[in-house]
């Protein structure tokens, strides 16, 4: 079948173009009849064009998505890559166990975490999803299929997690759970009035609490320039679960024919929301949902962004620049007038990936969101590569949709190493235009 139109996308509107569709199992039992090159497809939730593949074929994965064996007593858990994370914690989570790293939705693949070796709040104390994945099965083109562990393929392993899908199709993942006493988090709500704030704060929080992160005003300028607010949390160290929560079943409705997002939306929203949380509070005891996983109650928020889509862009920048960078680009973003949406700060910890081409770094990371406004946030964009580049950074492959060459492989010195362990049969819309050549 061809590609539906809009039905296989990237969450920041790009759209699968003429691309053929083919379910996994299908895949795996007919592998040469279909046009080349290929690529697995997990849920759509990366941002740019690393999940899409014009003119070739995606491997619909989410036809694959047993748990095929779970020891209650010790955690580990094998599973089929399609597997949401939303279905896999309602799965362990009554067991007592937890993803030992998620990211800010549920509505991803294990195979999507794996490809693109995702990162959480927990970065600080947990590392990435690839630091707790024991092994996977890994299908080539050819037809072999390669059981990867860090001492079994060890190259292939290190290639696969965050080789965004191009070294093959993984079929299998075993992971290391982490052990829960709650489904409730204790969580605290902190306010901080600049830039400097957040960094003692962040600094602070990490020291005490398995999970931080900061939403961040993009309005606020001068003496308020990076002001924000702090959230942290630890699960909640008692056993007990809280009645699920209400409220996932909100959908945007339609896209609107323009963004709904600008200056004037931004600025009430941003004052509405910081005023909305509360100052000084004392530890809050929350189901885990909400805190993981805010934007999981309105299904299709993207939509808000209209037919243009949005633009995401997410660097890591090591600890000595992160705070001038930071600053430089929150100023930058202020004077092209561009309005972020959801600007998102956090450090990241030392712990390092097993991936080879893992995108998180120790020191920083900014987020931010814009609607797409063709060349005008597309210089923007450029310019904050540019300044993540120079402060020895890296821009995020999953979250871009039009870095440069230049800009991927200064973010990634070691991408040639890497590009030896690609499958010559796999490909995608990122890859041809960053990789090759
Ligand atoms: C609201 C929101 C919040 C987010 N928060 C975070 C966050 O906090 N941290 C973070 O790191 N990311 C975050 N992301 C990005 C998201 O976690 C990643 O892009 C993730 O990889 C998407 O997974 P997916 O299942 O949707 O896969 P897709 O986006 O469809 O694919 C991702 C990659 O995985 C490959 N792939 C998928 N399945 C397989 C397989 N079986 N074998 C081989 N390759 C495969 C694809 O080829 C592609 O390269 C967020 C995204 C959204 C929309």
């Amino acid at each position: 079948m061809t590609a539906p139109p809009g039905e296989y996308r990237s969450w920041g509107g790009l759209v699968a173009r003429g691309s053929e569709i083919v379910g996994a199992a299908d895949w795996i039992a007919h592998r040469a009849g279909h046009r080349s090159p290929v690529l697995a497809y997990g849920n759509g939730r990366s941002y740019g064009d690393s999940c899409l593949n014009d003119g070739g074929t995606l491997i619909d994965t989410r036809g694959l998505d047993e748990v095929l064996a779970f020891d209650r007593e010790t955690g580990l858990l094998t599973c089929e890559p399609g597997l949401l994370f939303d279905r896999l914690l309602d799965i362990v989570v009554p067991a007592g166990w937890f993803p030992p790293v998620t990211p800010g939705t549920s509505f991803v693949t294990i195979g999507g975490a794996l490809a693109n070796d995702v990162h959480g709040k927990n970065h600080h104390s947990a590392g990435t999803f690839g630091c707790h994945v024991r092994a996977f099965e890994l299908m080539r083109s050819d037809g072999q299929s390669l059981l990867c562990a860090p001492d079994i393929n060890a190259d292939l392993f290190a290639a696969t997690i965050g080789g965004f899908g191009l070294t093959g199709l993984v079929t299998q993942v075993t992971l290391q759970l982490m052990p829960i006493r709650s489904a409730a988090m204790e969580q605290e709500i902190l306010h901080f009035d600049n830039l400097d704030g957040f960094f003692e704060l962040a600094a602070s929080s990490d020291a005490t609490h398995d999970y931080t992160v900061a939403w961040v005003d993009a309005l606020a300028s001068g003496r308020h320039l990076g002001r924000g607010v702090l959230f942290r949390a630890n699960h909640a160290p008692d056993y007990g679960f809280l009645p699920p929560s209400v409220g996932r079943n909100l959908r945007f409705p339609v896209r609107p024919p323009f963004p709904l997002i600008n200056r004037t939306t931004l600025s009430a929203f941003n004052w509405l929301y910081r005023h909305s949380q509360p100052r000084g509070a004392a530890p809050r005891r929350v189901p885990y949902r909400p805190f993981f996983y805010p934007l999981d109650r309105i299904r299709d928020w993207n939509r808000v962004y209209g037919p243009q889509g949005l633009r995401q862009f997410q660097c890591a920048v090591p600890m000595a620049e992160a705070r001038s960078a930071v600053e430089e680009m929150l100023r930058r973003t202020l004077a092209a007038g561009e309005a972020s949406f959801l600007t998102v700060l956090k450090l990241f910890g030392a712990k390092r990936s097993p991936g080879l081409m893992s995108f998180p770094i120790q020191g920083a990371t900014l987020t931010l969101d814009f609607a797409n406004r063709g060349a005008r946030t597309e210089a923007l964009l450029t310019e904050l590569d540019r300044i993540a580049i120079a402060a020895g950074g890296r821009v995020n492959p999953y979250k871009d949709a039009r870095m440069s060459p230049a800009t991927f492989r200064a973010s990634f010195p070691q991408w040639r190493a890497f590009a030896a362990h690609i499958d010559s049969g796999f490909s995608s819309d990122f890859w041809r235009r960053v990789g090759s050549g």
